[in-house]
């Protein structure tokens, strides 16, 4: 760990999560070659979901998971907390699809936010999991037309219970300076992304599953995952490694590796949270092209993220959530632009993560049948829910490989299956995306200042070109 800028600020450590709950103690790495049913490579919210439902569906089933780090290293450990319905790519499966198939996809999400919750209460992991579901607020008039249609869209979607919320009504909920008017959905909740995925990793054991951790895998091959300790032979090997996979052997240009980051303030105090009315623990975030997302701890901080500096040349991944202090600056300067009345309060802490994006922005889940290979994620920073839908789907994948079960409505989806093409090499890959979040921010500067309605037209353009929507 070291500081940066304001002294008091711990940058790294993984995440603020663990500076609160610690790293559990380390798992065995792999002692050797071994066999398995199914193999899992990465211990986050995918992997462990995974073998998770796999075990409980099949409980003779010898699985193994392989981690590179510790459970929860990567993204699991270090987002935002917001279990939410939200999914990359629903639209895009809507136009190849057809729009009905996306409303199921989108109403397996919402009820995947009420499975997380369900299966923490049943296994007795507590990750401060409050249900307020999710406010955006628009804080500016482009904003507020991008707010207007995308609320419109969501209630297409069959998302009945949503509810626009003028600038009053959004006072009401939450007092962010500037807010013109918002959106709430019932569909979301706030955790503790460490305590999640911690239990998780201990529920797993406990039903009998084994987990190696310190166990980088080189290379997956059909039946066989790599390690430098040995090889795992198995029927199924399923690739849950998300923002990572740029680093496994062949992939380099599967899954570009974005970054988030993410500031939490200290405990804030009672009037704090008086002045702002945030009461109901709502998830917070904005309709910015470079949007931010927010959350109300348990012990009473803010944590907030965005995209800081976004990707890193050549598909590198992080040092253990070092992030820029231009990034933390940026993430302060937000923070007080929505809540003036924080400007005291010191910023404990400043971390980052990896998250998956693929070339068409769209979230997938598959398995080869040819093969045994699976793999599951390009949630584009929506992963917390959708890593537990990904891993029933996963479950259910197998079980009518093998012969234990037939189609399911979960494998009739539409983003089973998707295929996606590359990343173009570098320089061109790392060009793009600074290109692309220098518009985005642009925009956002361009839009805050002028007061159209209208979406700023270099960010409709960079949308376009960048295949996001
Ligand atoms: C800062 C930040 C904030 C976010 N906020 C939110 C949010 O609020 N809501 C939301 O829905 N989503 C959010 N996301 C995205 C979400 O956290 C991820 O989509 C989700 O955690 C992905 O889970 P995963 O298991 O697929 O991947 P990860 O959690 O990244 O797990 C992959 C695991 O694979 C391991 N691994 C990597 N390479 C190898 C290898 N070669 N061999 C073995 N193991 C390997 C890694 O160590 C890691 O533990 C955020 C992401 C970040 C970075």
């Amino acid at each position: 760990m070291s500081t940066t800028g304001r002294t008091d600020t711990v940058n790294g450590g993984i995440s603020f999560w663990y500076a609160q709950d610690g790293i559990a103690a380390p798992r065995e790495p792999l002692p050797g070659d071994a066999t398995a049913d199914v193999c899992i490579v990465g211990g986050g919210y995918t992997g462990l979901w995974t073998a998770y439902y796999l075990k409980k569906a099949v409980p003779f089933l010898n699985i193994t998971v392989l981690e590179a780090a510790f459970c929860g290293y990567g993204a699991s450990g270090r987002n935002g907390g917001w279990l939410y319905n939200g999914i990359a790519g629903r639209d895009r499966y809507a136009r190849r699809h057809g729009h009905e198939p996306a409303v199921r996809l989108q109403r397996a999400m919402n009820e995947s936010v009420t499975e997380v919750i369900d299966v923490c209460a049943a296994e007795g992991i507590d990750a401060d999991v409050h249900r307020g579901g999710v406010l955006e607020v628009a804080r500016s008039p482009a904003q507020s037309a991008r707010l207007r249609a995308y609320h419109s869209v969501e209630l297409a979607f069959g998302e009945t219970d949503r509810v626009l919320l003028g600038a009053r009504d959004t006072a009401d909920r939450i007092r962010v300076a500037g807010a013109v008017a918002s959106t709430w959905t019932p569909h979301g909740a706030r955790v503790h992304p460490v305590k999640l995925v911690k239990g998780l990793a201990a529920a797993v054991e406990a039903l009998g599953v084994t987990v190696h951790e310190s166990t980088p895998v080189t290379e997956i091959r059909p039946k066989h995952a790599v390690t430098p300790y040995g090889t795992v032979r198995a029927p199924y090997v399923l690739r849950c490694t998300e923002g990572f996979t740029a680093g496994i052997k062949g992939q380099r240009r599967a899954w570009l590796p974005m970054n988030s980051s993410m500031i939490a303030t200290e405990p804030l105090a009672p009037e704090f949270w008086e002045s702002t009315g945030w009461s109901g623990r709502e998830t917070l975030g904005d309709m910015a092209h470079a949007y931010v997302y927010a959350q109300r701890t348990a012990d009473d901080r803010i944590a907030i993220g965005g995209r800081g500096v976004p990707y890193r040349y050549g598909s590198r991944t992080d040092n253990d959530g070092r992030t820029q202090p231009a990034t933390i600056a940026a993430l302060h300067e937000i923070l007080l632009q929505f809540f003036p009345q924080a400007a005291r309060a010191r910023i404990d802490h400043a971390w980052s993560g990896v998250l998956g994006v693929p070339r068409d922005w769209c979230a997938t889940v598959t398995l080869d049948r040819a093969t045994g290979l699976g793999w599951a994620g390009g949630y584009v920073g929506s992963g917390v829910t959708t890593a537990n839908l990904a891993a029933r789907t996963l479950r259910d994948l197998i079980q009518q490989d093998s012969g234990q079960g037939g189609p399911t409505e979960l494998t009739s989806l539409p983003w089973v299956g998707h295929k996606v093409r590359k990343w173009e090499p570098e320089p061109l890959r790392w060009l793009g995306v600074q290109a692309l979040y220098a518009a985005y921010r642009g925009a956002d500067r361009r839009e805050a200042a002028a007061r159209s309605a209208e979406t700023d037209r270099v960010a409709k353009l960079a949308d376009r070109v960048s295949g996001r929507h």
